[in-house]
């Protein structure tokens, strides 16, 4: 394995960023918020939108496969809701309760001589509610949420998806489980290349000099062709376009040790000025 012994010489100049997402990353799909928020998209579906009750499940799935979120698919598809109120609905209700101070993962975020920003496709304050639940508020130099990238609500969208929902309709459940091309979703979320490169300007992000964090592999893959190093967390199994994988976050030190290795390259007084101001410059 030489090639991966020169990889472990090299690594610890390598990152200068570590980019997290947060639900079923920072925490484990045993929690039961996913299934929790699965239920409550598939509700307002129902009972904002009007959406067929036994064909909601595979809809939202179809909408969730093709677009990254259910939001960015229902949008795609015409459906024109308040942003704010859909994440109320959907978040509001989640057990949070599930979700406990993680000493663990608090320390080793802290021990991490790295600087650290929250990317999710999560509104505000589902992401502030999930970090403050696991104790990690202070771990991240920014978050950057839905809003973030979404600065619109809903509503007041652009002119050019204003022109084109204005002629749009509606695709009903049995066209949307029967469609294999989708239109356009105004909606910026992840795993869509223009979320990332939104991402990169608002919290000044070389992809080539960070590692990126995710449980889902469509995420990881469009990370990669992206140019960010990539982590699956969750599984053990190393997919396509996953760099490393991790059965838990908890796994991050035994399995990128070198992370905490460019701490040492610090003390040692290598050239890091340029990169401390621009961590300075983006503190949120
Ligand atoms: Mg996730």
């Amino acid at each position: 394995m030489e090639y991966e012994n020169q990889y472990q010489h090299v690594a610890e100049a390598k990152y200068d960023c570590l980019l997290f997402d947060v639900d079923d990353t920072l925490y484990p799909l045993s929690s039961g918020l996913s299934k929790a928020c699965t239920r409550n998209i598939e509700e307002f579906m129902v009972q904002r939108l009007g959406v067929e009750g036994d064909k909601v499940t595979e809809v939202n799935r179809v909408l969730y496969r093709n677009y990254g979120t259910s939001m960015a698919g229902l949008r795609a598809i015409g459906y024109n809701f308040d942003y704010d109120e859909y994440h109320s609905f959907v978040h509001g209700r989640l057990p949070y309760e599930n979700l406990k101070h993680d000493h663990v993962l608090r320390n080793l975020l802290h021990s991490l001589p790295i600087r650290k920003v929250i990317f999710s496709n999560g509104d505000k304050v589902h992401v502030a509610k999930v970090l403050t639940k696991l104790g990690l508020e202070d771990c991240f130099e920014r978050v950057i949420s839905f809003e973030t990238i979404n600065p619109t609500n809903g509503i007041n969208t652009s002119e050019s998806f204003n022109l084109r929902e204005s002629s749009a309709e509606i695709l009903d459940a049995n066209t949307c489980l029967s469609q294999s091309v989708f239109p356009e979703t105004p909606v910026i979320c992840k795993p869509f290349k223009n979320a990332f490169e939104e991402a990169f300007k608002i919290a000044n992000i070389n992809p080539q000099k960070t590692l990126f964090f995710d449980d889902s592999i469509r995420n990881i893959q469009s990370a990669k062709e992206i140019g960010l190093h990539t982590v699956l967390v969750g599984t053990s199994h190393r997919s396509n376009g996953a760099d490393y994988a991790l059965e838990s976050i908890h796994n991050i030190r035994e399995a990128l040790p070198e992370l905490w290795e460019s701490d040492t390259k610090k003390a040692e007084g290598v050239a890091y000025s340029g990169k401390l101001a621009i961590q300075t410059s983006v503190m949120a």
